[in-house]
């Protein structure tokens, strides 16, 4: 069955050349012109993989992707943000964004990116972990339901961040190069920096870690890359 790609978005131009180019690479599109419309069909629908402009009338994108996650909607999300636009990105992909794209952007990139993660969604169970649950101090991870609790609480965590932490967790005690996570858990390496590792170990800190700024868990190993003790 071909996959679902819902496409929010305003400029009619873009709209038409995305429409086509992606249905032609055999993905059925649907699109939403505004915001409102977007989130709606977006909460009530079932679609693989969402591609979301921020600046749109009536609601922005970063609102309809932290409303969608609040609603506990995993389905990936690539950001298109406005050129050179850092802010934006870092944003975005804090909301719960697997991916963002700074306009203009190539098409071939773009399918890339589409195609990166359709390949890893939707998040499955892991077949490494002797059972479904892995605990470490106050937080609980349900791989069968992709749930993450912490001291009780749900702890909302992208696609991404989810497999980030899943890697993490199937090679806890190994130091890990910011390249292998790339490739491991991006698995796109040639298109995003070393950097979005980064980013995303940190917002994993920020949701796990009693201390972010001192983790406990998931920890920097200088000049090498992290590791996750837990
Ligand atoms: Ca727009």
């Amino acid at each position: 069955m071909n996959k679902r790609i819902l496409l929010i978005e305003d400029e009619p131009g873009l709209v038409l050349t995305l429409t086509d180019r992606l249905s032609s690479e055999g993905y059925s599109v649907d699109t939403a012109h505004d915001g409102d419309v977007g989130l709606e069909r977006a909460s009530n629908e079932n679609f693989d993989l969402i591609i979301l402009d921020v600046m749109l009338p009536s609601r922005n994108g970063f609102d309809i992707c932290r409303d969608l996650r609040q609603r506990r909607t995993s389905t990936p999300i690539i950001m298109l943000t406005a050129r050179g636009q850092i802010v934006d990105k870092v944003v975005g992909l804090k909301l719960g964004a697997d991916d963002y794209l700074t306009k203009p952007f190539e098409m071939l990139e773009l399918l890339a990116r589409v195609e990166a993660l359709l390949r890893r969604a939707p998040v499955s169970p892991v077949p490494q972990l002797d059972n479904d649950i892995y605990q470490f101090g106050p937080v609980r991870i349900d791989f069968r339901r992709a749930e993450v609790h912490r001291s009780g609480e749900v702890i909302e965590l992208s696609a991404l961040e989810f497999r980030l932490l899943r890697y993490f967790i199937e090679h806890r005690g190994e130091t890990l190069s910011r390249d292998e996570l790339l490739n491991e858990v991006w698995g796109y390496n040639a298109l995003v920096s070393t950097r979005t590792v980064d980013v995303h170990v940190a917002w994993l800190r920020q949701k796990l870690e009693e201390h972010p700024r001192h983790p406990q868990y998931i920890l920097t190993v200088h000049g090498l890359g992290y590791k996750f003790v837990g």
